[in-house]
């Protein structure tokens, strides 16, 4: 196999925390990645799906990330899809940043939660064809099978391993393979819960972005179709 060196991890970081963290970096170590480049999501497209809305101005949360990870040269975050007018289709994001990079597709990290639904994202058979995919558990799965998660109907575009922990696509030879990591049962929307009702979001943050959230006081309103 052709060594792919640029992981690709899209997300709302609505804030960012340590999940998100420690995945990129078991990411970057397993796949042996030159760098994991962070996007932070404008407007989720397929919100109709399930999809959350932001509750922090696209901005911030850029900014946010960009001061958790200022102190790890091998994590760099790219703004392109709060530049783009519109939806934010993952398929664009990828064609964009592979021009901008070498011939080798990038590897684009997502948790398995969120991969379990691609089959519902816009174009999903290109997406899948364009990437390479590291589906990492995230609690409370710690461990799976590819042939549950991938898309029904693009389940005939791979081919399984015996394990059914990767996938090669029969035409693009881009794989599908699932990371094992040990889970941080974290996630953006318990640390909104926690702010708003004034518990401590310590350890559960980055650092770096503990003081810069709480000043926001943000999530301290309550979420859209919620009583205050
Ligand atoms: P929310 O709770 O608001 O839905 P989130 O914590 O899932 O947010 P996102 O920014 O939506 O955070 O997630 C971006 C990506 O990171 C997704 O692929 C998601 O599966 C993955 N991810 C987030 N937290 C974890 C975690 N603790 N372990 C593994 N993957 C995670």
């Amino acid at each position: 196999m052709t060594r792919a060196r640029v992981g690709i991890f899209g997300g709302t970081f609505d804030p960012i925390h340590q999940g998100h963290l420690r995945v990129a970096e078991e990411a970057r170590e397993a796949f042996d990645l030159e760098r994991v480049i962070l996007v932070p999501a404008a407007l989720p497209p397929h919100k109709e799906s399930g999809a959350r809305i932001p509750r922090a101005p696209a901005a911030l949360r850029l900014a946010w990330v960009e001061q958790a990870i200022a102190d790890n040269p091998a994590l760099c975050v790219d703004p392109l899809e709060l530049q783009r007018e519109g939806p934010s289709y993952t398929i664009d994001t990828i064609r964009s940043l592979r021009t901008r990079g070498g011939p080798e597709p990038p590897v684009f990290v997502i948790g398995c939660d969120a991969f379990a639904l691609l089959g519902s994202w816009h174009r999903p058979a290109e997406v899948l064809a364009s990437a390479h995919f590291a589906v990492v558990t995230r609690p409370p799965t710690r461990a799976g099978s590819l042939a549950n998660w991938l898309p029904d109907a693009l389940r005939e575009d791979f081919e399984l391993s015996p394990d059914e922990r990767s996938a090669t696509h029969r035409q693009t030879s881009t794989w599908v393979r699932l990371l094992e990591i040990p889970g941080l049962e974290v996630s953006s929307s318990e640390i909104r819960r926690r702010l708003r009702e004034g518990r401590s979001v310590r350890y559960l943050l980055p650092e770096a972005v503990l003081a810069p959230v709480l000043e926001s006081g943000i999530y301290q309103q309550p979420e859209p179709g919620e009583s205050a």
